[in-house]
């Protein structure tokens, strides 16, 4: 058996969901069963928090997941609605009658489990069995959804507990080196590892979802991802690239534009002022990314990123616990993008640093932080800086055709 997913674009109109099931229909006739995995159609998902938002200035997260849900029901039920049509009995079902049990986090739950029994009995009588992606239920039997892009991960966890391979269909035909939609000339790999992958959804890169990584690392699942619209090859997910191929010192660069940056100017050197800073902000619940501080007479200039924040309740922060000392300023900054090369073939070679910096610098970019780890170098630059960035070290790097 095999786990399928096909993302929004894939599913957007009646026609291709009609698509989709004529090329599920293919694999049936050549006697393979088949888990479908579905995501909303089109930008449903964002139609409906709109719409939430426009009854409400802060939905309830239960209420929204409750909502956002019904997205990938419509999907499912079409394409099995589809498959019958095309003489393919298949039956679709959503998490909860899967047994598909999540943490109680709404908006951003986890998986538990998933009763792997009634999806095998439901499976030997029939071909094909089609799933709401991105959706769970709690032990107590509320609706929960997995954040957004989750789709990913409900595939793959399918996959890891059956031990099948998973296939992701989307309207791209792989993992590119870079977006080919910001940089003409990148290049589709045919072969990515785990680590490079998970770090590389991590800073940014959409082809897939960080935790539907994971899991595949975890469990060791054969991935693939490929186009929904054409045969060509698309790109595997492995543990270690096969032996005959080179590993390049940078396989993929991307940006994350989620990026705030802080600026404490003056404040008294004091590791108390510190502690209570960062504690204070993972108190809050707040993602600090790139830090760096310079000392000088005995204060200290403190920069920080954080991820994904609303910049006035972290200034609160701020504000609140550094209430204790005098004299320092903060300043915010939402114009900033981090832009990442990733690559595993780093850990054995030297001088990618001097390689990434001086590729920036020829263009006279500025760094405004960076942060490093085995296997990426980030760097934090000006959102106009953003693209010319990313080119220079497609071209330092030779990630381009
Ligand atoms: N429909 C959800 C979203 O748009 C989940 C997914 O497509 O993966 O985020
Ligand atoms: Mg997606």
């Amino acid at each position: 058996m095999i786990v399928q997913k096909y993302g929004g674009s894939s599913v957007a109109t009646a026609e291709k969901i009609r698509g989709v099931a004529e090329r599920i229909k293919q694999r049936v006739d050549r006697g393979e069963k088949l888990v479908v995995v579905v995501s909303a159609m089109g930008k449903t998902t964002n139609s409906l928090i709109a719409l939430a938002e426009q009854v409400s200035q802060e939905p309830s997260p239960r209420e929204l997941d409750m909502l956002l849900a019904t997205g990938e029901q419509v999907t499912s039920a079409l394409l099995a609605m589809a498959l019958c049509d095309m003489g393919i009995p298949a039956l679709s079902y959503n998490a909860f009658q899967l047994g598909l049990t999540t943490t109680g986090s709404f908006n951003n739950a986890r998986i538990m489990d998933l009763n792997l029994s009634r999806l095998r009995m439901q499976l030997e009588r029939r071909s094909v069995l089609v799933v709401t992606g991105f959706q769970g239920v709690t032990p107590e039997g509320d609706v929960t959804t997995l954040g957004r892009g989750g789709s990913d991960t409900s595939a793959v966890a399918i996959a890891a507990k059956c031990g099948c391979p998973c296939e992701i269909y989307s309207d791209v035909p792989g993992v590119f080196t870079c977006d080919p939609n910001r940089v003409p000339g990148a290049r589709k790999l045919d072969y990515i590892t785990y680590d490079e992958m998970l770090e590389l959804s991590s800073l940014g890169a959409k082809v897939l979802h960080s935790r539907a990584v994971e899991i595949a690392k975890k469990y060791s699942v054969d991935l693939y991802c490929g186009s929904t619209f054409s045969d060509e090859r698309g790109t595997c997910v492995v543990n270690s690239l096969p032996e005959w191929l080179e590993q390049p010192v940078v396989s993929g660069v991307t940006t994350d534009s989620n990026q705030t940056r802080l600026t404490i100017s003056r404040l008294p050197r004091s590791m108390e002022a510190l502690s209570a800073l960062f504690t204070g902000l993972a108190e809050q619940g707040v993602n600090v990314d790139m830090i760096s501080t310079v000392n000088e007479n005995g204060h200290s200039h403190l920069t920080f990123t954080v991820v994904d924040a609303t910049e006035k309740a972290v200034l609160r922060t701020v504000r609140d616990v550094l209430a204790p000392w005098e004299g320092w300023s903060v300043s915010e900054d939402r114009n900033v993008v981090k832009v990442s090369a990733v690559g595993v073939g780093m850990k054995s070679a030297p001088g990618v640093a001097a390689r990434f910096i001086s590729a920036l610098s020829r263009k006279g970019i500025a760094m405004l932080g960076t942060t490093t780890s085995e296997i990426k170098i980030s760097a934090l630059v000006a959102t106009e800086d953003g693209n010319a960035a990313l080119r220079a070290l497609v071209e330092e790097f030779g990630l381009g055709e």
